[in-house]
């Protein structure tokens, strides 16, 4: 009788288990899309291909994508002799520019793409100079290859993509810019 009452409780125990790991599985939510446009991106395209990848080999919550036809896509892509820069609308919304000023100065344009992007997906600029920081962007050497979100990044982003999140950017403009001097 012991035995069987020790047997019930290990089968509701287990039973209840289960509706906890079931309950708690939003990682299995489907990704957020956000649908980016690059065919005004010029001779770009490629680079903006590549830094969207690179976001989409690390994040879970949010996934990037080629417009299709009759969409509105969510980020539009420009290229101009300027400096890259990102200009965002809301968060997973806005524009971005590629611009030669960087690639003139030697700047890796994958680490270009996927730090603009960045922007548009909720980070903010941090001029901490280390290369291994996706947004350090300008403020890390010219020699620096990293396209890479570090750690902290990558949960951030996946912090605000998550099903449940309400995070918010506040419209603004980012420009890829070394420091004068
Ligand atoms: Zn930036």
């Amino acid at each position: 009788m012991l035995l069987r009452r020790m047997a019930a409780a290990l089968i509701s125990a287990v039973a209840f288990a289960g509706v906890l790991v079931a309950g708690s599985a939003p990682a299995s939510a489907a990704p957020r899309v956000l649908y980016y446009d690059t065919s005004q991106a010029q001779e770009f395209a490629a680079a903006w291909t590549q830094g969207a990848q690179i976001w989409n080999s690390r994040a879970t919550n949010v996934r990037l994508q080629p417009v299709t036809a009759g969409r509105t896509p969510n980020i539009r892509i420009y290229a101009d002799n300027g400096w890259p820069r990102a200009q965002t609308t809301s968060l997973g919304n806005g524009r971005v520019w590629m611009g030669r000023e960087a690639i003139t100065d030697g700047y890796y344009p994958p680490r270009i793409t996927a730090h603009e992007l960045g922007h548009i997906l909720g980070l903010p600029d941090r001029r901490t100079g280390l290369c291994a920081d996706l947004m350090s962007g300008s403020s890390a050497a010219v020699s620096c290859t990293n396209s890479y979100p570090n750690a902290r990044e990558l949960a951030q982003v996946e912090a605000n993509f998550r099903s449940s999140a309400v995070a918010t950017v506040t419209p603004r403009t980012y420009v890829w810019q070394p420091a004068l001097g």
